[in-house]
């Protein structure tokens, strides 16, 4: 891709209901562990759901956005990654250190640090209205499965989905990606069956990625044997879209006491993102100005 790095290519499968998504997402997934210092495991799962937010995210409306949440039953704590239109996604984990002895394959234990039975929380802002909120109990924890496993149950949407990251001695990403695949019930048995196959004879995705494999060769691998036609393709960043004026606003959310509060013992206030670390000051003069403003 010209111009971008990471990117989701969407594809239809053909004379059918069936959508496919791949995504790379190296790029992204190693600027999420820059900004928060995450440990190998806490960057392997924060990089899973980003890349899968990422793909829900692409597929939405303009001004629509998705937010995944996953308060863990394991020692990561929580997970909360947002996606919109754009390709923009953000996220960040409750216990971004964490370890935790890795499988016995000696692969990074996504499983053990998120906990099977951790609640899954999908909530789609539509951009009007109530937010759209469906929620599934996790039933392994590595996350992509949990996920085809929220569509297939909450969406009545039967789904694959994968998601991997590959990280190396150092803790950097090496690769990373993922897919999700929709088969809409009533879909031709063939073609459900010819999938299954394909996925199945998938190595890990991060692994494909890791040996030099880019979406459009991974999607012709997931589609192989069927007829399908790429729908279009997304490039996908990790964005914050946090500024001054938010951060302010938030401050404005913690009602005068808390601010009076803020005055009398700090004299300032610092706001820290909690998706992207950046710190915003605020002085004296401009906390006891919206004191004066709220009234
Ligand atoms: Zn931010």
């Amino acid at each position: 891709m010209e111009g971008y790095r990471d990117y989701v290519l969407r594809a239809m499968v053909e004379d059918t209901l069936v959508t496919a998504y791949v995504a790379s997402s190296m790029h992204l997934v190693e600027e999420a562990r820059k900004l928060h210092g995450t440990s190998p495991v806490a960057t392997a799962a924060l990089g899973r759901a980003l890349t899968l937010v990422g793909i829900m995210g692409v597929v939405l409306a303009e001004n629509q956005r998705v937010s995944l949440q996953i308060c863990c039953r394991g020692p990561l704590g929580g997970i909360f990654v947002q996606g919109n239109w754009k390709g923009e996604v953000r996220g960040y984990v409750s216990q971004p250190l964490v370890i935790v002895p890795p499988r016995e394959d000696g692969k990074l234990n996504v499983e053990a640090a998120v906990g099977k039975g951790s609640q899954l929380i999908v909530v789609r802002d539509l951009g009007f209205g109530e937010p759209w909120v469906g929620s599934v109990e996790m039933p392994r924890g590595g996350i992509a499965y949990d996920l085809a496993y929220y569509f297939t149950l909450s969406e009545q949407l039967p789904t694959a989905c994968s998601a991997g990251v590959y990280v190396g001695t150092q803790g950097e990403v090496l690769s990373a990606g993922g897919f999700i695949v929709h088969t809409p019930s009533g879909t031709d048995e063939g073609v459900v069956e010819q999938l299954e196959q394909n996925i199945s004879q998938l190595q890990p995705v991060s692994l494909e990625f890791f040996a030099g494999k880019n979406p459009i060769d991974l999607l012709a691998e997931l589609l192989r044997g069927l007829r399908y036609r790429v729908v279009g393709e997304n490039a996908l960043f990790y964005r914050c879209s946090c500024s001054r004026e938010r951060a302010r606003h938030m401050l404005s959310l913690l009602g005068r006491k808390e601010i009076k509060q803020l005055l009398q013992e700090e004299g300032r206030s610092e706001v820290r993102c909690v998706f992207c670390n950046r710190v915003y000051l605020f002085t004296k003069e401009e906390l006891e100005a919206l004191l004066t403003e709220i009234g």
